[in-house]
């Protein structure tokens, strides 16, 4: 049990350490702009019902910490891969401000520009052999922000391990952080209410499966 008490430590230490950020109403996360505006309100709410430890995320964090240090370790002429690139921007919304925050998985920099983003997924399957949109949403706001051209999203799967190239197109953030903290789009996608740890407190939930 030496290992599992550790990875425990480690991962209620860094949920620990986000509390306050997660609780702060003038933070919105890129994840909070591609999903449920109201899962934002209950998260706020009911901070520690986000704690979770569970294998499919363990996994999740091994695969990105594995592709990421095997990509920043590649030395290349002119160009180089850097790991969790940082993005902390503010915007203005009804004479608020609020603080967007997130990280790209990768980012490739060309002459200390960047250049491609890359966002990794992982997941029991691919079931369409398509890219998911609030992935493409999430890549594009980093790809906008960062000011990059090209974008991919990699996806790991027991049997699939496949890169979508994703064009660059222009996307108004504003109105994404504007439907967010205005919770106004709730859900943002019917499925979210079938995987959502808040579906059993939330008024708009859309899962009306009897729940054990
Ligand atoms: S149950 Fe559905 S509407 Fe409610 S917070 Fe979750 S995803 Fe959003």
């Amino acid at each position: 049990m030496v290992v599992l008490e550790e990875l425990y430590r480690i991962k209620q230490q860094e949920f620990t350490e986000k509390l306050k950020e997660q609780s702060d109403p003038h933070i919105v996360y890129v994840t909070d702009l591609t999903s449920c505006s109201h899962k934002r309100v209950l998260r706020r709410n009911y901070p520690l019902l986000s704690f979770r430890f569970e294998p499919q995320m363990i996994l999740g964090d091994l695969v990105h910490l594995g592709l990421e240090s095997t990509l920043t370790s590649i030395k290349h002429e002119g160009g180089r891969w850097v790991a969790e690139v940082e993005v902390n921007q503010e915007y203005e919304v009804e004479g608020e401000l609020y603080r967007l925050k997130g990280r790209a998985d990768l980012v490739y920099y060309k002459d200390e520009k960047p250049s491609v983003v890359v966002e990794i997924k992982t997941s029991r399957d691919l079931p369409e052999n398509k890219p998911l949109e609030h992935h493409i949403l999430q890549l594009q706001v980093y790809m906008n922000i960062l000011g990059a051209s090209r974008g991919f999203l990699v996806y790991v799967t027991p049997e699939r391990l496949v890169e979508f190239p994703i064009e660059k197109s222009s996307i108004d953030i504003e109105t994404l952080l504007r439907e967010t903290v205005e919770d106004a789009r709730r859900p943002r996608y019917e499925w979210e209410c079938r995987y959502c740890p808040y579906s059993r407190l939330c008024p708009y939930s859309l899962n009306t499966r009897k729940q054990r």
